[in-house]
C-alpha cells in the first residue's frame, strides 16, 4: 500500500499481505520498515531476474540474439543494485560478505537464465508476444460493487510481466517468479493473484484474458551428473541434473549410453520440471466480477486498519510468523512495550515501493 496526499493505493501482491497479516501489512507495507543491515536479497535477485527476462521477451523476435539480451540486461540489473544500492547502503559491509553474496547470486541467476533460455526453446510457451512488462504498472481505479468510481478514488496497480497469444489464439497472461524450491500450484483455480492480473488485464483493454500463468524459474538449477569414485556416473535419480547434461557427461567421461539407460528415461520424463514450472488457470467473466466486488470491501477494510490500530490486529501462527521480519514489533506488541524504541533501534524506512505516475495523480487523469 502506498499512501499518497490524493490517492490511496495498494496492488495485486500486497493485498495478499494485508489479508495473511495486518499488523505485518501497516509496518512492512504502509510505513516500509525493514531491519537495519538486513539485505534483501530475494527481493533484489528477483528484480534482476525480472529485468533479465523483460529484455529477453521483448527481442522475442531476435532469436539468435535474444539469449545475449537476457544475460546483458541480468547482468546490468546486478550491476546497478551493486553499484548503486549494495555499496551505497552498506558501505564498508560490502566489503565484509555482502559483496561475495551478490557475486554468488550474480553467477547463480546467470547459469539458471543460461537454462531456461534451453528450457524457453525447447517448451515454446507463446506464439506471439502481445506486451511486455505492461506500463511498467498498470493502474485501475477501485470500484465499488456497483461499478461506479469510488469518491476518493483508491488505486489498484499489477506489474503485468507478459501478455502473448497461445497457438489457438488465446491470450494469456505469464507471471515471472523466482523460488527456492520447486513450487506446488495445488490451488491454482481460486489464486487471487492470478484473478488480480486478468482483471486489470480486462479493465484495462476491455479484453478477458483465458487465464494466467506463473513462470516460475527455482533457484536451483541442474548440474552435471556426479561421477563415481569408479569413473562412472552416479545412477541416483534424485541428484539435480537433466537429460541433456547427462548424456553429455556420458559422451565426456567415453562411458556407454547402453549402460545408462534407466536413469535418461527417467531424466527425461521429467526434463526441466524441478528447474522452471508453468502452471496456470483460466478466468471467466463471473469470477472477475466477484473480484471487483471483494476488492471494494478488502479495501474498506484497509482504509479503516489506516485509521485506527484495532483493525491491524495480527495474525500469529507458527505458519505464518516464521520469517516475519516485523517480529520484533510485533512480540513488544503483544507484551505491551516500547514499540517505537524497537523501531527507532533496529528498523530503518525505506522509500516508497511505487511511485504512483503524475499524471494519474493529476485530476486530469479519467482513469480506468
Ligand atoms: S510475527 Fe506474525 S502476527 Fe506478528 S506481524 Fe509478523 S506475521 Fe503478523
Amino acid at each position: 500500500m502506498t499512501e499518497t496526499t490524493t490517492r490511496f493505493h495498494t496492488t495485486v501482491t500486497e493485498r495478499q499481505g494485508f489479508r495473511s497479516c495486518r499488523r505485518r501489512w501497516y509496518y512492512d507495507t504502509v510505513r516500509r520498515l525493514a531491519r537495519k543491515n538486513q539485505v534483501p536479497w530475494n527481493l533484489i535477485y528477483g528484480e534482476a531476474v525480472h529485468t533479465g527476462l523483460e529484455h529477453y521477451y521483448l527481442d522475442w523476435n531476435k532469436p539468435r540474439l535474444r539469449k545475449k539480451f537476457l544475460l546483458e540486461a541480468f547482468v546490468a540489473a546486478w550491476e546497478k543494485e551493486r553499484d548503486e544500492v549494495l555499496m551505497v547502503d552498506y558501505g564498508s559491509f560490502y566489503d565484509m560478505g555482502i559483496g561475495d553474496e551478490w557475486i554468488r547470486y550474480r553467477d547463480l541467476g546467470l547459469v539458471m537464465l543460461e537454462y531456461y533460455d534451453l528450457f524457453e526453446s525447447k517448451q515454446r510457451f507463446f506464439e506471439d508476444i502481445i506486451a511486455v512488462n505492461v506500463e511498467d504498472r498498470a493502474f485501475v481505479d477501485i470500484l465499488t460493487p456497483d461499478g461506479t468510481k469510488m469518491l476518493d478514488r483508491p488505486l489498484l496497480s499489477g506489474r503485468i510481466d507478459l501478455v502473448g497469444e497461445r497457438k489457438d489464439g488465446k491470450i494469456w497472461i505469464m507471471d515471472h517468479k523466482t523460488a527456492a524450491q520447486t513450487p506446488s500450484y495445488a490451488a491454482l483455480d481460486v489464486d487471487d493473484q492470478i484473478t488480480g492480473y486478468a482483471y486489470i488485464w480486462w479493465r484495462i483493454t476491455g479484453e478477458l484474458p483465458r487465464g494466467v500463468f506463473y513462470n516460475c524459474l527455482v533457484k536451483d538449477p541442474p548440474k552435471a551428473p556426479r561421477v563415481n569414485q569408479d569413473g562412472n556416473l552416479s545412477k541416483d535419480k534424485s541428484q539435480r541434473t537433466t537429460f541433456d547434461l547427462y548424456r553429455a557427461e556420458i559422451k565426456a567421461q567415453g562411458l556407454k549410453v547402453a549402460d545408462y539407460t534407466e536413469i535418461l528415461a527417467a531424466l527425461q520424463k521429467s526434463g526441466w520440471s524441478r528447474y522452471f514450472v508453468r502452471d496456470g488457470s483460466e478466468r471467466n467473466m463471473e469470477e472477475i466480477e466477484s473480484f471487483q466486488e471483494r476488492l471494494y470491501y478488502e479495501v474498506d477494510d484497509m482504509l479503516a486498519a489506516l485509521e485506527d490500530e484495532n483493525y491491524r490486529y495480527p495474525n500469529p501462527s507458527q505458519w505464518n510468523c516464521q520469517g516475519c521480519s516485523m517480529l520484533a514489533i510485533c512480540r513488544t506488541h503483544e507484551e505491551q512495550g516500547d514499540v517505537d524504541w524497537v523501531i527507532d533501534d533496529l528498523y530503518e524506512e525505506l522509500p516508497s515501493r511505487h511511485e504512483i505516475p503524475q499524471e494519474i495523480l493529476s485530476p486530469e487523469w479519467k482513469g480506468v
